[in-house]
């Protein structure tokens, strides 16, 4: 599609589509999910490939965030839409006896999804399984960030799903700009908070509704602990720094709050954590992904870069401009007012912030817009208390990273700066979907006093 009357006459055909009821069946519905099922098994090793070249996604990782993650949504979408679609009865007030009340789930219509780049493939089908069983007509646009990603889903998914309600836009942001123009039902973004303000400045000129699910900077307090469980945390912690995307994922951990007494246990766990999980040869750093591209690899080294920064590096720091590979890299205490403490890191720079007192990262967090996830490591079960309600974000999980997002009864998104709607398992449906409100009365029973001339009612004014 590589014109404007192209993507012209693929919106008014998605339109068509829509309108021709085709995508309302449930029947219609369940195809397409099998469909995205077959797309992904039949395609797995091709898809492991992609990743790696793209990313340097190691399979297990690819199979854990991507592969797997969509299986798994397809699964349960197939297993719950029946119910997911089916109206909801309630109670009535006894005044309106005899009456029924019914929440039926509608689709939307016509809805755009837009990609981010680090799970090219999840941030693409995962939304597209809430918009299909919710029962709408699609429009994807994936990143232009993970070009060889990007043109598979385009040429694939037209072999698998149906064509003329399901349609992929390749392209960047003018692409993008050209297809925010049009009018949608629903704008699905997953991106930055810079790009959420336009998109949501391009929904306003046609009231559609949006949903963003945006980034920020995800907080780690952690707490002291007993040795045992230091350990367990400190992979949990390195995990959700470096083992998904490198750092280039929303819900990555991007810095961490620390008593200054405990600092040095810490990073001293990380360090060998690291090791570990990855070894310290830069030359062959194993089982982590790279940075996207030039650009974010420079944009990441500038940060290094910043003469305030430099001398508060306390592991790691090198770069592999060639392979794109920047070494797990720990910081320690660096200036609160520098760029790497302002600014979504977005990739494996780790700054650890020490505090007198770990109480004090409540303050510190809520000095800050407000995070998609804040993560707590402590046994401290006031402390926890105090976190939920003194704290606003997306999520909190304590004692791991990461693992909200696998879990389909949660709904996953952000607050405030950190975007708003959510997603994942029955929140997709309910994402793509309009409960429509119906009342339905009898004839039989009439309240006269209702109507006027209200003689009935003796009011003294
Ligand atoms: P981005 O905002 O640059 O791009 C996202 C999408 O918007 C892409 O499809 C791109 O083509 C389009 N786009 C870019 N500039 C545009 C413009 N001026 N007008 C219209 N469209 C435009 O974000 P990114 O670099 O792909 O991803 C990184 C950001 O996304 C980070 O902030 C990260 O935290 C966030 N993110 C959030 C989630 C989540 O689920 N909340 C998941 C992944 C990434």
């Amino acid at each position: 599609m590589d014109d404007d009357q192209g993507m012209r006459r693929s919106v008014e055909e998605l339109r068509q589509t829509f309108k021709s009821g085709k995508t309302r069946g449930v029947d219609w519905r369940k195809a397409q999910l099998r469909a995205i099922l077959r797309l992904i098994e039949e395609n797995e090793d091709n898809l492991f490939q992609l990743l790696q070249s793209e990313l340097g996604k190691h399979p297990v990782e690819s199979y854990r965030d991507e592969i797997g993650i969509v299986k798994k949504s397809v699964d349960q979408a197939l297993s719950c839409i029946d119910q997911w679609m089916s109206p909801k009865k309630g109670w009535l007030p006894l005044l309106f006896f005899p009456a029924s009340r019914t929440m039926l789930p509608e689709p939307l219509g016509v809805v755009l999804i837009l990609g981010s780049w680090n799970f090219p493939i999840s941030l693409i089908l995962d939304p597209l399984i809430g918009a299909i069983s919710a029962g709408n007509t699609v429009m994807l646009k994936p990143s232009e960030l993970a070009p060889n990603c990007a043109s598979f889903l385009a040429k694939i998914i037209p072999v698998y799903l149906d064509p003329k309600a399901i349609k992929v836009t390749e392209g960047g942001k003018e692409v993008s700009k050209q297809l925010l123009e049009f009018k949608w039902d629903k704008i699905f973004f997953t991106g930055s908070t810079k790009v959420g303000k336009l998109v949501m400045a391009a929904a306003a000129k046609h009231l559609t509704p949006v949903t963003l699910e945006l980034g920020g900077k995800c907080p780690a307090i952690f707490d002291s602990l007993p040795n045992s469980d230091m350990k367990v945390a400190a992979k949990r912690v390195a995990s959700g720094k470096w083992g998904a995307c490198c750092g280039q994922a929303c819900i990555g951990v991007d810095y961490m709050l620390v008593e200054q007494n405990f600092a040095t246990t810490l990073i001293e766990e990380l360090k060998k954590t690291i090791k570990m999980f990855y070894g310290d040869d830069m030359r062959n750093l194993k089982n982590i992904s790279r940075i996207v591209n030039k650009v974010h690899f420079d944009r990441l080294r500038n940060l290094l870069e910043d003469p305030t920064i430099a001398n508060c590096i306390v592991y790691g720091g090198s770069f592999d401009e060639k392979n794109l590979i920047i070494e797990p890299t720990i910081l320690l205490d660096p200036p609160l007012d520098s760029e790497i403490m302002n600014d979504e890191i977005f990739g494996p720079l780790l700054p650890i912030i020490t505090l007198d007192n770990i109480k004090e990262s409540i303050e510190f967090i809520n000095s800050k817009p407000k995070p998609l996830a804040l993560y707590a490591f402590t046994k401290n079960q006031i402390f926890k208390k105090q976190i939920l309600s003194e704290t606003s974000s997306g999520s909190v999980t304590f004692n791991d990273t990461m693992v909200q997002f696998a879990c389909d009864d949660l709904p996953f998104g952000g607050v405030g700066e950190s975007g708003f709607g959510r997603y994942h398992g029955k929140y997709s449906f309910d994402t793509f979907s309009h409960e429509k409100a119906v009342l339905e009365r009898s004839f039989y029973l009439e309240l006269e006093p209702r109507h006027p001339p209200w003689n009935v009612f003796k009011l003294e004014f």
